[in-house]
């Protein structure tokens, strides 16, 4: 059955189709996301850590009347969509991140990458800095340079 707040709404669900995306590392990545945001009626967006394509685009089945022409026949993904966290009530979609337009994926691809180095030059710097504290014990350890040992001498009982 339709829910009612199905009647109220004019089938957002079935105006657009969201495909996932690989999640985007490299450069030419980041080019493709800012190449689909040329388009119109596209949009890019992360939920829960997962990229995903949205296009705009009416499904042909829905009818004059905002009711699905296929009902009984409509794919899993349209049965599976429930109305209580849908597009019209808002529910549980807010996005972790979303992109409208190629200058703001052009604006996160590049803190993406300063990101990157950063961390690799906080890497490098630490691996220098074990290797120097590696060096440095190896030098305690050396014989002869370790810890003092007892010359043998006792002092004399008093
Ligand atoms: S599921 Fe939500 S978006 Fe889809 S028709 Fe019903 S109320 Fe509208
Ligand atoms: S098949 Fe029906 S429920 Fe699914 S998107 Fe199309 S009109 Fe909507």
């Amino acid at each position: 059955m339709v829910s009612v707040l199905c009647e109220h709404c004019t089938a957002e669900c079935c105006r657009y189709l969201a495909l996932p995306l690989d999640l985007p590392e490299t450069k030419r990545d980041f080019d493709d996301i800012r190449w689909y945001l040329m388009h119109g009626g596209v949009l890019v967006f992360v939920e829960e850590g997962n990229w995903f394509i949205q296009v705009r685009t009416t499904c042909n089945n829905l009818q004059s009347d905002f009711k699905c022409g296929v009902y009984e026949t409509r794919p899993e993904i349209c049965r599976e969509y429930k109305a209580h966290d849908c597009d019209y009530t808002g529910g549980d979609y807010g996005y972790d991140l979303l992109f409208t337009q190629p200058e703001q994926i052009v604006a996160y691809a590049k803190e993406y990458f300063a990101k990157k180095r950063k961390k690799k030059v906080a890497s490098k710097s630490g691996a220098k800095a074990t290797m120097k504290q590696k060096a440095a014990a190896r030098k305690r350890v050396k014989p002869g340079k370790g810890p003092a040992r007892s010359s043998g001498k006792r002092r004399k009982a008093s």
